[in-house]
């Protein structure tokens, strides 16, 4: 197992599995004396762990940190389990040359992806017509864009159906998350994105649709939990036993809408910036980073961060994405610009807290 620093859970996780290495990125923190004689330290550790023989890695790191652990699983033929859905937007065609090379497996877990790659088993590329993600819509499903220009960091958190994380919570109420995972889906399935479309599905509980020629359709629908996509990913090919509540459709109600793009632009420049192609979504996502932690700090407000990525994607011109160094300098030199275009906004309140 790996983590970015020594945590309480991590130390029980460790304790619960004795013959686990564990592998830590930064070496701040002091650790425990139990388990000092299994530890590692630093970034090439991770990596040997993620290289190490007949492995399967879940690559859940936040953010386009993971693509290197995507890369160093992928390199050594091992199957990825890909829960960072950064290391696709950023270097989809990168990761999937390396994944070709060795032919290692590659098996998403963002749930939408995970529905989709379940629907798609044993399908001819041929029979696709358009594949399509559901969205929850967010919290601010229903707003107008006025309405959302000053919302406080504690609302736009405040998810319906899914528990997760700071970050990728914001994304869900940008719906900048959803564009990520049209971009993600694009080089995941190689289907163009004119043919990848998305809609609000409150609910939750469809989880993605494919559309086929001859005008059927087949969606994944399950309870809202990632266990599912998770064991699916460890158990592919097979399937197995779930501890979660048995599912049924006795009673549910299931509603499908178009989503706002007005209220919501962070999805369709999710689109402008794959036509626009190469570095264009390396941008995109450093960008978001970038601005969705200036909200969090309160530095921004929330109006501002779909147009902070919008600048800061139209002021860097799109570059090759051949290898990682490409992208690690397509990453930093948006990360600059969007710091620089935050750096130009009025701070909410004064710019305390
Ligand atoms: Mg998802």
């Amino acid at each position: 197992m790996a983590a970015r620093s020594i945590s309480t859970s991590l130390i029980e996780l460790a304790r619960g599995w004795p013959q686990a290495a564990i592998a830590v990125e930064s070496e701040e923190t002091p650790a425990p004396t139990d388990l000092s004689g299994r530890l590692s330290f630093g970034v090439a550790a991770i990596s040997e762990l993620a290289a190490r023989d007949d492995v399967t890695v879940v690559n859940a790191v936040v953010g386009a940190a993971g693509l290197r652990y995507s890369l160093a699983t992928l390199e050594a033929g091992n199957r990825l389990g890909l829960a960072n859905k950064e290391s696709m937007v950023a270097a989809g065609a990168l990761v999937q040359r390396v994944a070709t090379a060795s032919g290692a497996e590659l098996i998403p877990i963002d749930s939408e992806h995970s529905a989709l790659h379940q629907c798609l088993a044993g399908e001819p590329r041929s029979s696709i017509a358009s594949l399509i993600l559901t969205a929850s819509g967010g919290p601010f499903r229903g707003r107008s864009k006025a309405d959302l220009t000053d919302v406080t960091p504690a609302e736009a958190l405040d998810h319906p159906t899914w528990k997760m994380g700071g970050r990728i919570t914001i994304d869900s109420a940008t719906l900048v998350n959803k564009g990520l995972e049209v971009i993600e889906a694009h080089h995941l399935f190689g289907i163009e994105a004119s043919r990848i479309k998305v809609v609000v599905h409150p609910q939750s509980i469809v989880h993605s649709t494919v559309q086929f020629v001859d005008g059927a359709m087949k969606a994944h629908i399950g309870h809202p939990d990632m266990r599912v996509p998770i064991q699916y990913a460890l158990t592919y090919p097979d399937r197995a036993t779930n501890p979660g509540d048995p599912f049924s459709l006795a009673g549910l109600t299931l509603t499908f809408e178009e989503p706002d793009r007005t209220t919501f632009p962070g999805l369709d420049l999710a689109y402008e910036v794959l036509s626009r192609g190469q570095s264009a979504p390396a941008a995109y996502n450093a960008a978001d980073e970038v601005a969705v932690a200036a909200f969090l700090e309160g530095r921004i407000r929330f109006g501002d961060i779909v147009p902070v990525i919008e600048r800061t994607v139209g002021a860097c011109d799109p570059s090759p994405v051949d290898s990682f160094e490409d992208v690690v300098a397509a990453d930093r030199a948006a990360r600059l610009t969007a710091r620089r275009e935050i750096d130009t906004i009025d701070r909410p309140n004064g710019g305390v807290g």
